[in-house]
């Protein structure tokens, strides 16, 4: 660690992210390319982290920032605490990945009773002075004084003074307010402090200053600033840095501004300037959508020189940052100057767009493209839509109430609630919430998380709900005005009519619709290009600029991406999603469908008694087999097989099979047809038996019914069936080797069901796979089973398929012997669900109990049912890997847990050389994707940016 801990602007580029966060990196960088910067200086990340682990400040910094203030009073001409001409400064948090609104920012800081002479004489403009003075003293109460709101439905202690004054006035505005008004409310506000905290508000503006730095140093650590990085996979050891800056003034009147400008439209990603500004304000103004802002493209008769030179800052950053940026300026008196700028949040569809536009346009590489778009994004492009007819509907019956800004794509329905907390709480009992807010602010993250959209009443397309709700991929209506909500009453009155919590609301993310009342929702457009072919690839942008990304994709990676699916729709629509097979095809998902389950019932109920007669059976006939002369062993035998012949359970037992085996068969046929020449892995029966049976005494009185059984025939079973860990007893391959006619059944219905569509021309590619395997001899045993059903049917049918046999490797044990399983496996695929409930002792089932607990006391890093735990889990599946090639260097391994669709998961199978991983349907777009990245990744410097 270096003993520099503070930067000029001057002294540093956009390479030093790491040490001088985004924001501190990006305005030494627009500093050295000429751009108009108030000069500042940066205090480094490596002193927060100082200060997180230990509450102080490493020797030297106190030194340095007194070293920078003074180079920044030579710079401007101006002293701190001046009261002739002071220097005001913004302190201003700016972590290595941008966290916009998480932590603190203060601005016009320096100000204190006499300085705010020095202001007045310098500009002539007490209004003014007053006006950064009230703001300072508010803003420095709220963020390092603690003055906050105290209860959720209670505001901002300054906002509340504020709008006392103004309604006293009978004004609306801020901007209303005159000279006198807010020298007012500086006193006013620095009462409420002193009645707050008991303690003056600090007037030293040194004091005020390392209050601050401490202020936005601490706010590293606050909630939302951990709730976000939680949700974002930022790790807490990045530190934010603390930018210190000349402030320049967008409220001196109507001559100045301030605004925020995206360098393209980050909702679409459209190549056109896109942005907001308000004449006569800060730049909190914009964001914290205080009043509604004016569109960018208005600064062109506002202020025409600024805009012109704004037109071309676009250009520069473009060319030198080589990314859609998201910036802020001021214009003081005329004059322009850049606050900051970063990469934009954007929409999954504007990143696709603006990734594949940049290659077009020769600013970055395919691979650079491929490496701008995080693989959850692609989940927003195939985000739902309103039917038509039920919009229709909604016009006709005037339901459509008001128009807000259409802040982040989507339809979004659900019912209403006017706090975050809420939103939290009734999602969890499985409400589709919609949050309705005044505004957002930081605190609501997790609300905003938790609800399928978000409605505010103020702010623009820039203001904290917009940017957040695209970043997450949230449904966004900002800034409609027409909303009047009342956080006590728990109401919002809209087009004169109320609409109280709990009522459903319907917002258009696309258009800024709200519309009272619950709308249907259809799949996205490139849903309707793929799957229901409603729309010609060509009528879709959407479309192409994701078939654009996807074909890159598909040129790098290594990986190849199969579905698990179980019916043919669901193949169907793999193989729209780009599946190259079927990973995993679980049949017992087969047995709910028609009129399976009754005879999957009738097997079960019979098969324990038949095949103890059938056991008997088999006994004798190898003990003859060994002894021929034994005449009580030839006896007994011929009468076991006369107790066979007779025995009803025998009968019905292999009558339910027989039953099973052409609807198994039906099954198949449609899968390999979807399927055609590309490999399908399907699975004998796993679940435990009991799954199939009615627990409650009029389920199963229904089931004797239907079976001409008496209700406690069923009871008994299920008692019989009755396990104390199911997850853990009579499963997987269990199963097949207690009732080896289940397996040969299925085996039958595979190869059958191949032997028919190979006579229709398709070159089928079936793979058995058998479950839950811990040990060489039950695979044999299930081998065995397989191999004789092929040659039977293969004999029955002229024809033979060209198929092989394969295991799950889902108990440690397997992984860990996978060299002498692989003796006997052609293929293993790696049942991750279950290795993870194996490995961490922990039931799939009951984790719920306690994953938010463990999340939220980072016991665990990520819900490890979710995100592969490379560390433990992960340590298994490579064993796995390098013993099961080593036995067999050809050896196919994928996975077919859930973790196949999970974008750092698929790398990990990447890195440990798997074939293939396996998915559900909708998740395989993020998998290519994420399968390309790992193999860029592999070979150069290409990181994807968080
Ligand atoms: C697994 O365990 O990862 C798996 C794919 O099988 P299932 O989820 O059906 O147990
Ligand atoms: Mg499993």
């Amino acid at each position: 660690m270096s003993s520099k801990w503070v930067y000029q602007f001057n002294e540093g580029d956009k390479s030093m992210k790491n040490l001088l966060g985004g924001k501190g990196a990006n305005l030494a960088e627009m500093t050295s390319i000429g751009l108009p910067v108030p000069p500042g200086f940066t205090i480094t990340t490596e002193v927060c982290n100082h200060y997180s682990a230990s509450s102080s400040y490493p020797a030297g910094v106190d030194e340095q920032v007194a070293a920078a203030l003074a180079a920044l009073e030579a710079d401007t001409g101006k002293m701190f605490g001046d009261a002739a001409d002071p220097l005001l400064i913004s302190v201003r948090s700016g972590a290595r990945a941008s966290m916009p609104g998480m932590m603190d920012t203060i601005l016009n800081l320096g100000l204190n009773d006499s300085t705010v002479q020095g202001v007045i004489a310098t500009t002539g403009n007490p209004r003014f002075a007053y006006d950064c003075y009230r703001r300072f003293v508010s803003m420095y109460g709220d963020v390092v004084l603690g003055c906050k709101p105290e209860h959720e439905d209670e505001r901002d202690p300054f906002e509340e003074i504020l709008e006392t004054a103004k309604k006293a006035k009978g004004i609306e505005l801020d901007t209303d307010l005159d000279e006198g008004d807010l020298k007012d409310l500086v006193v006013k506000f620095k009462a409420a402090v002193k009645q707050r905290t008991g303690n003056d508000f600090p007037d030293d503006p040194r004091q005020q200053l390392w209050g601050a730095i401490t202020a936005v140093f601490g706010s590293w650590s606050n909630d939302r600033a951990v709730a976000y990085r939680r949700l974002y996979n930022i790790p807490d050891t990045w530190g934010t840095a603390v930018n210190v800056q000349t402030m320049v003034y967008g409220n001196t009147g109507e001559e100045s501004g301030t605004g925020v400008g995206f360098t393209r439209d980050p909702a679409t990603g459209a190549d056109v300037f896109y942005g907001e500004f308000l004449v006569n304000a800060q730049g909190e103004d914009v964001v914290a959508g205080v009043r509604t802002p004016r569109p960018v493209s208005e600064l062109a008769e506002v202020f025409p020189p600024a805009y012109k030179q704004l037109l071309e800052v676009r250009q520069t950053l473009e060319r030198e940052l080589r990314d859609m940026q998201d910036f802020e300026f001021t214009v003081e008196k005329g004059r322009l100057f850049m606050l900051q700028t970063r990469n934009g949040k954007r929409t999954g569809l504007a990143a696709i767009r603006i990734a594949v536009d940049m290659v077009d346009e020769g600013l970055i590489t395919s691979d650079e493209a491929l490496m701008r778009v995080d693989p959850e994004a692609l989940n927003q492009l195939l985000r739902p839509i309103f039917s038509p007819e039920s919009r229709r509907a909604a016009l006709a019956e005037r339901r459509v109430v008001a128009k807000g800004l259409a802040a982040g794509p989507g339809a979004a329905t659900g019912r209403v609630v006017f706090n975050a907390p809420d939103a939290e709480t009734w999602a969890d009992r499985g409400e589709n919430v919609l949050l309705v807010r005044i505004e957002t602010s930081p605190e609501d993250i997790r609300g905003m998380d938790a609800a399928q959209g978000i409605l505010t009443a103020r702010g623009g397309m820039t203001s904290h709900a917009a940017l957040v709700a695209r970043q997450m991929g949230k449904v966004c209506v900002a800034g409609c005005e027409e909303l009047d909500i009342d956080y006590v009453s728990r109401t919002m009155t809209v087009d004169g009519q109320v609409v109280k919590e709990g009522d459903w609301v319907s917002i258009d993310g696309f258009t800024g619709e709200v519309i009272l009342g619950q709308l249907e929702t259809r799949p996205a457009e490139v849903l309707q290009v793929l799957l229901e072919k409603s729309l010609a690839p060509a009528d879709s942008s959407a479309y192409s600029y994701y078939a654009h990304m996807m074909e890159w994709a598909d040129e790098r990676r290594k990986l190849l991406v199969r579905a698990n699916a179980d019916q043919p729709d669901q193949a169907a629509n793999a193989i729209a999603f780009g599946a190259q097979g079927i990973g995993l095809c679980r049949t017992e998902h087969m047995f709910f469908g028609g009129d399976r389950i009754t005879a999957v019932r009738e097997m079960i109920i019979n098969a324990s008694d038949a095949r103890t007669l059938l056991e008997r059976v088999e006994t004798l006939e190898r003990k003859v087999a060994d002894s021929p002369d034994d005449t009580q062993a030839v006896n007994e035998l011929a009468k076991a097989r006369h107790e066979v012949a007779a025995s009803k359970s025998v009968s019905d037992y292999q009558n339910a099979l027989a039953k099973l085996a052409p609807m198994q068969r039906d099954d198949f046929v449609g899968i390999f047809r979807a399927m055609g020449a590309r490999p399908v892995t399907i699975r004998t029966l796993d679940p435990p038996l009991h799954e199939f049976l009615p627990h409650d005494a009029a389920g199963q009185a229904q089931v004797a019914r239907e079976m001409g059984v008496d209700p406690a025939v069923i009871a008994a079973k299920v008692e019989e069936l009755h396990e104390f860990n199911p997850m853990l007893g009579h499963r997987g391959c269990r199963l097949g080797v207690a009732f080896p006619e289940i397996s040969r059944m299925q085996a039958r219905a595979i190869l059958e069901a191949a032997c028919v569509v190979k006579r229709e021309g398709i070159d089928v590619h079936p793979e058995i796979m058998i479950p839950l395997v811990g040990i060489k001899k039950e695979l044999e045993n299930q081998e065995r089973q397989v191999r004789e059903s092929a040659a039977m049917v293969f004999a029955e049918q002229g024809l033979t398929i060209d198929y092989i046999v394969g295991t799950m490797i889902e108990i440690p044990r397997a992984a860990l012997t996978a060299d002498e399983i692989a003796g006997v496996a052609e293929f293993f695929s790696f049942g991750t669900n279950d290795l993870t409930q194996m490995t961490f002792g922990i039931s799939r089932d009951d984790a719920g109990k306690f994953l938010p607990l463990y999340l939220r006391e980072e016991i665990w890093p990520a819900d490890p049912f979710q995100t592969l735990d490379q560390a433990g889990v992960g340590q298994l599946v490579e064993i796995g890997v390098a013993k099961g090639r080593a036995t067999r260097p050809d050896l196919k391994v994928g996975i077919c847990g859930e973790h196949g669709g999970d974008p750092e998961s698929v790398k990990f199978c990447h890195r440990v050389g798997m074939d293939y991983v396996s998915c559900s349907p909708f998740r395989i777009p993020v998998a290519r994707l994420a399968a390309a990245q790992a193999a860029i990744e592999e070979r150069s410097e290409l990181k994807l940016e968080k």
